[in-house]
């Protein structure tokens, strides 16, 4: 069996619907197919939330009329069967009905996840009765009924494997089966999701739980870049990359793949096919087990980091130290990327700062503490093998006219890391091109 995931834009209207159609039928692999909500709509959804939250029922109101609209226009051009259509618009008219009720109640945080999930429902459902119309047999299995979250928001996994081999037996034998990406249920029972893009992580969730054969997570840009193309021209995409190389690049900003997503995969050791829907011959990237053989693959940027230095005597020649720095960003729950230490100072950078000023609270009482906000950090992706050399030279040299805050290498062999201040990241995306890619 394969998964296929189709985000946002690739079911963004009734024609996108009709192409993933078109993909999903044109071999006779048995496949679970994970939907994304029509692009726009989770944001909008985001959007009522917090008129919700604001006590604003009217704009509430018009909010949820204008989001209908777009859907009755979807409707429309999804059907052209009369029964199905009237099916369709009574459905679109009930789930709306519903959103208006939460505007006529007094609203409740964990309204806020009934909400958002509604996108994932309605697209699934539209997209599964669009199937049925064109006498292709499909069944919609409803997430909420074996995505599942424990108690510290990590996928329940042994839950997901057996609920949804008892789904898959509920509904019996299909072509194709139709999923929701992104929703799930938390250890309460309650409505929740995989947090924002989290479809592709469904997808691979799912690849895991029934050993898939592949996972496709199909998008509108043909797979993994090797720079990002908004700022470097002639950038390509990477037809293969580890496990390890592609969680990287996903976390360092390649924004095309949830990087929590890689994980699943790769545990239990099924290729991920990134394709483009626009393009669905193009080759596209496969991330795999590729035993990578002492090349740079990407380069990636991540924006928004803050850096924070913190400097004390009491360092020098003590141990113990680091683990109380750690403790303090472990007991706020934000994740530490970057940590280069001197003997009497450590420097590290988080990109999560909702708890930043009590973290510098706590850090004070260790030392002098130097915080640097506006950071960009530039990721350079490959196999960097310990007995290879120059590696280091040539990136380095990248970095000629760019002022350098911080550099990590040797964290890991796929990845060497450079802090520089936002203002020159274009220029050292750019260069860094030039030097490791530009074979002109
Ligand atoms: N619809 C959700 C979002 O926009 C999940 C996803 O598309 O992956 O974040
Ligand atoms: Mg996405």
């Amino acid at each position: 069996m394969q998964v296929l995931k189709f985000g946002g834009t690739s079911v963004g209207s009734a024609t996108r619907m009709k192409e993933v159609f078109q993909i999903i039928t044109s071999d006779d692999q048995q496949k679970i197919v994970v939907l994304s909500a029509v692009s726009g709509t989770t944001n909008s959804l985001l959007g009522l939330v917090q008129l919700l939250s604001e006590k604003k029922p009217d704009q509430a109101v018009d909010h949820i009329d204008s989001l209908k609209r777009q859907y009755d226009q979807l409707v429309d051009e999804l059907y052209h069967d009369q029964e199905i259509r009237e099916q369709g618009q009574l459905f679109i008219a009930e789930k709306f009905e519903m959103l208006r009720e939460f505007s006529r109640k007094k609203f409740d945080i964990a309204d806020e996840k009934v909400i958002v999930a509604q996108g994932e429902l309605i697209s699934t459902q539209l997209f599964t009765w669009y199937l049925h119309q064109q006498n292709q047999e499909a069944i919609l299995l409803p997430a909420l009924d074996f995505m599942r979250i424990d108690k510290s928001s990590e996928p329940d996994e042994y839950y997901m494997k057996s609920m949804l081999e008892k789904e898959l037996q509920l509904a019996g034998e299909s072509p194709i089966y139709i999923t929701q990406g992104y929703i799930c249920r938390n250890a309460y029972g309650e409505i929740d999701n995989l947090k924002r893009g989290g479809s592709d992580y469904t997808a691979t969730l799912i690849g895991q739980a029934i050993q898939a054969n592949e996972i496709q997570i199909w998008t509108d840009i043909d797979g993994m870049h090797n720079n990002d193309p908004r700022v470097v021209d002639h950038t390509y995409p990477v037809k293969n990359l580890s496990y390890d190389e592609a969680a990287e690049l996903a976390y360092f900003g390649a924004k095309i793949l949830h990087p929590s997503c890689v994980l699943p995969a790769q545990k239990a050791g099924i290729p991920i096919r990134l394709k483009n829907t626009m393009d669905p011959k193009a080759t596209g990237t496969t991330i795999s087990k590729r035993k990578a053989d002492g090349e740079i693959t990407a380069i990636a940027a991540k924006d928004g980091i803050v850096a924070i230095k913190i400097k004390s005597g009491r360092m020098l020649n003590a141990y113990g130290f680091l683990k109380k720095i750690f403790e303090i960003f472990e007991r706020y729950q934000t994740p530490v990327d970057m940590v280069t230490t001197s003997e009497v100072a450590v420097s590290l950078t988080i990109d999560e700062t909702s708890q930043l000023s009590k973290i510098l609270l706590d850090l004070r009482h260790f030392g002098q503490v130097e915080v640097d906000h506006g950071l960009s950090i530039i990721c350079m992706v490959g196999n960097f093998t310990s007995d290879q050399r120059g590696y280091a030279a040539k990136i380095f040299s990248a970095f000629k006219e760019v002022p350098i805050r911080m550099i990590s290498y040797g964290g890991s062999k796929y990845n060497v890391s450079v802090l520089v201040e936002s203002q020159y990241k274009e220029q050292a995306l750019r260069s860094v091109n030039k030097v490791l890619f530009d074979l002109s």
